[in-house]
């Protein structure tokens, strides 16, 4: 059943079930007066910028050939963070601390649970020294666990481990707590931005962009995956790890897509001490990088090495998450929360990390059409941003202001 024909249904129920619609009027609407805008990638960074852009007054088409948070993008895994330690530089600690607003804000609007502050501690180990460890975005979180920064508390290992006694601090030097910090629920959350854009009148389809046509400096149209054609005045590309196949001239070469897996494991049977009523999002950080949230609703307490892995295919790269790395898993788990030891492996998920060379998301315009542009490279920290970056995004599309040059192509040139 193609989108057209069930298009009636989707008015009832809303596509993906979460929020009624209101009349078919408003999705039917439309304003040729206002600017048509094709966004392609319905994940956190196309989702919320699609409906900043409808908001913000344009006319505006989604498309996406798998759908919101589905299991192939990154955007579609159980939950994300949100933490002041994106914090840094000053761009990103204002959109961490905008989109915290807005996530509550939607969540009310949507009376949808989206995100839950449960806090967040992160341990620098002994052994951590500033820029030995992945990426240069790295060094700077780092030098962030030792400013004094507002709403993150600095606990001595002591300190720590009298506030959660569950976790050994054996071999850390010191720690931060953030109260604020919290979990978002990010598949729900890209089903949720998806029903509120078609309820505010925008137009979805399940299709991909397969082509793009680009003459005299403008991009001139798109050919989806369903044979249809689109032409619109403005482009959006926010196609997450598959950029690159996209536009391989352009940022095939300055993106690196990375397999990264995910470990679900069992809590003990009626010990809540690794719930997330009783501990917050973790980091583990040494010369490797491990991180987790605790257990929550049916899904166990989650175990991942932030260290970037092998190079990855998004459509066909093997989605088994490996033996080695599960006994990683519960061997660090078992050491850093002796009440987990031996804790039994549930499920796991393979996703992937979008990489630019130094960790910043690219937001610029495609270098030969000054109408589209290429919105994307999350580098394993995107999507907690999506609400504050998509509102920008969406101004930035309409001719109102222009982002920060650090999100910039031509940035690659200058350090190649
Ligand atoms: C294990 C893991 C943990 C993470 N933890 C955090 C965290 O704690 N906090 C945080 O902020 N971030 C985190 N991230 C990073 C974050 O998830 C990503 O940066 C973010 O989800 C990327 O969103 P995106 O919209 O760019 O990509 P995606 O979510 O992959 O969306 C891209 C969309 O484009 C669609 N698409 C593909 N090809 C086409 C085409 N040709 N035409 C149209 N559409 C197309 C896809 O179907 C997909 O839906 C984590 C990532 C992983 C893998």
């Amino acid at each position: 059943m193609g989108f057209h024909s069930s298009k009636r249904q989707f008015l009832k129920t809303g596509l993906f079930g979460l929020i009624g619609l209101g009349t078919a009027g408003r999705v039917l609407a439309r304003n040729k007066a206002k600017p048509h805008v094709l966004v392609a990638g319905a994940g956190a960074f196309g989702g919320w910028a699609a409906l900043y852009l409808l908001r913000q007054g344009a006319r505006v088409t989604l498309v996406d050939p798998w759908g919101p948070g589905n299991p192939l993008s990154s955007s579609g895994g159980q939950t994300r963070n949100l933490t002041g330690a994106y914090g840094t530089p000053e761009v990103y600690r204002e959109w961490a601390q905008r989109s915290m607003r807005l996530w509550l804000e939607h969540q009310e609007r949507w009376q949808l649970p989206l995100y839950e502050p449960i806090g967040a501690l992160w341990m620098a180990r002994e052994n951590l020294t500033l820029g030995d460890t992945a990426t240069d975005r790295t060094a700077d979180y780092t030098r962030w666990m030792d400013e004094d920064v507002e709403g993150a508390e600095k606990l001595t290992p002591d300190e720590a481990n009298s506030r959660f006694p569950q976790i050994s601090m054996d071999g850390i030097r010191t720690t931060l707590y953030e109260k604020e910090a919290g979990i978002l629920f990010a598949r729900r959350a890209c089903y949720a931005v998806i029903d509120g854009f078609l309820a505010e009148g925008g137009d979805y389809r399940q299709a991909g962009v397969v082509s793009t046509r680009t003459k005299d400096g403008e991009m001139q149209g798109v050919t989806l995956s369903d044979g249809s054609k689109i032409e619109a005045d403005r482009y959006v590309f926010a196609c997450g790890p598959w950029l690159g196949k996209l536009f391989p001239e352009v940022v095939g070469k300055h993106l690196v897509v990375t397999r990264q897996e995910i470990y679900y494991l069992q809590t003990p049977d009626g010990d809540d001490r690794f719930h997330k009523s009783k501990l917050p999002h973790w980091v583990d950080w040494g010369r490797e990088i491990w991180w987790g949230v605790p257990a929550h609703q049916t899904w166990g307490f989650a175990v991942a090495d932030h260290g970037l892995g092998p190079h990855f295919d998004p459509a066909s790269g093997d989605r088994r998450v490996s033996d080695s790395g599960k006994q990683a898993a519960r061997a660090q788990v078992g050491a850093r929360f002796p009440g987990m030891k031996g804790a039994a492996y549930l499920t796991g998920r393979v996703c992937q990390y979008t990489n630019t060379p130094d960790g910043d998301y690219i937001i610029d315009r495609h270098p030969e059409a000054e109408n589209a542009w290429i919105y994307g490279g999350g580098s394993g920290t995107g999507f907690h941003a999506g609400p504050a970056r998509g509102q920008d995004m969406a101004g930035y599309v309409l001719g109102r202001g222009m982002p920060d040059p650090r999100f910039s192509l031509s940035r690659f040139q200058e350090s190649a």
